[in-house]
């Protein structure tokens, strides 16, 4: 079957790769949808982040929705012909944050299409993937694969909301409106906030999210004071999503922020400076958030139900053998939210 591998930035290859042979608790999906997560752009535009490089060739994706076309033996939740989304999410059970209910923190995660570890965790951009019973979770037939495939990046934003905590009523900042942006603009209205603010540096992104529900969409690049009445009276906002990654975007936030309020870190920066002082003397809360557990399961939900729409933030969905295009796209905010590939 057909697979798309990474092998240095700017070098993804569609490649041919046999199918891994079917434990007894796997199951076969036929992969019909793909999103380009963040995470694949920074393999493909600097091969990694941070500390973590690309060490051998990696197949990439975690964001991916299908039909399971066969079952292993002790399988019994899902059936051959259920369309599910799939978890990439695994982590081992048994180390000490698993076992104290933070399986997202796991010391022994295996993350699909990550190079954190050697050998790296092969992802899920192939045309058939066998996975375990328990990523496999089924979705109505009726629900387009494309719109199963934001399960993934819509539980990074459930989980930053439980971060949070309650958001009804609340005055909610969102800065930095890529794809988790965006979501988090969907999350926080589902979740009953009195008043969404996005911030970005781009037109187009913040035009997409005044259509789907933020009350206000600023451009901080053509306006770069555009916060500034929001830091009256402490600041305004009880909770800010910074979603960029920007030490601009984080210092703004501990600015427009009320005092006792909470600012939720997702987007992964590097070295930031916080200002310190105002963040003690108004007893703020800045809190990180990474990946998710149990809300992978709720995402899917959300979508099922329509309780959250996702289908305005998928821009185009690319051919499997045009992978190239569809990374180039996908690293063009002005042109795509978000890009999948149909495999
Ligand atoms: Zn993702
Ligand atoms: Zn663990």
């Amino acid at each position: 079957v057909k697979v798309a591998v990474i092998h240095a930035a700017h070098d993804i290859r569609v490649e041919d790769q046999e199918v891994p042979p079917l434990g007894p608790g796997d199951v076969r999906v036929r992969v019909r949808a793909g999103g380009i997560c963040g995470s694949d752009l920074h393999y493909y535009q600097h091969g990694g982040f941070g500390q973590v490089r690309l060490r051998e060739p990696m197949i990439l994706g975690h964001e991916v929705a299908g039909v399971v076309e066969q079952i292993g033996a002790a399988v019994t939740a899902v059936a051959v012909g259920a369309h599910v989304a799939v978890n990439p999410s695994q982590p081992c059970g048994c180390c000490d944050y698993c076992r104290r209910g933070m399986p997202n923190q796991c010391l022994d995660m295996r993350f699909y299409g990550s190079a954190m570890r050697m050998p790296h965790v092969q992802g899920a951009f192939r045309e058939v993937l066998v996975c375990t019973e328990s990523q496999a979770i089924p979705i109505p037939d009726e629900l387009a694969f494309s719109s199963a495939a934001f399960a993934e990046p819509l539980a990074v934003c459930l989980h930053a909301a439980r971060q949070a905590g309650a958001l009804l009523g609340q005055r909610v900042l969102v800065s930095g409106v890529g794809p988790i942006g965006a979501l988090a603009v969907l999350t926080a209205r589902q979740a009953g906030a009195r008043e969404i603010v996005a911030t970005d540096i781009l037109a187009e992104p913040l035009d997409l999210v005044r259509r789907i529900g933020a009350d206000r969409a600023l451009n901080v690049r053509e306006q770069p004071d555009a916060l500034q009445s929001y830091s009256a009276g402490k600041g305004y906002f009880d909770v800010v999503f910074e979603a960029s990654g920007s030490a601009a975007a984080l210092a703004a936030a501990v600015q427009v922020v009320r005092a006792g309020g909470s600012i939720i870190q997702i987007g992964l920066g590097g070295d930031l400076s916080v200002p310190m002082n105002v963040l003690v003397s108004k007893e703020l809360t800045l809190r990180g958030s990474f990946r998710f557990h149990e809300e992978f399961v709720w995402a899917v939900h959300c979508i099922a139900s329509g309780a959250i729409k996702v289908e305005p933030l998928l821009t185009e969905i690319v051919p499997l053998a045009q992978v190239r295009r569809a990374f180039e796209l996908a690293g063009d905010r002005r042109r795509a939210m978000k890009i999948q590939l149909a495999l």
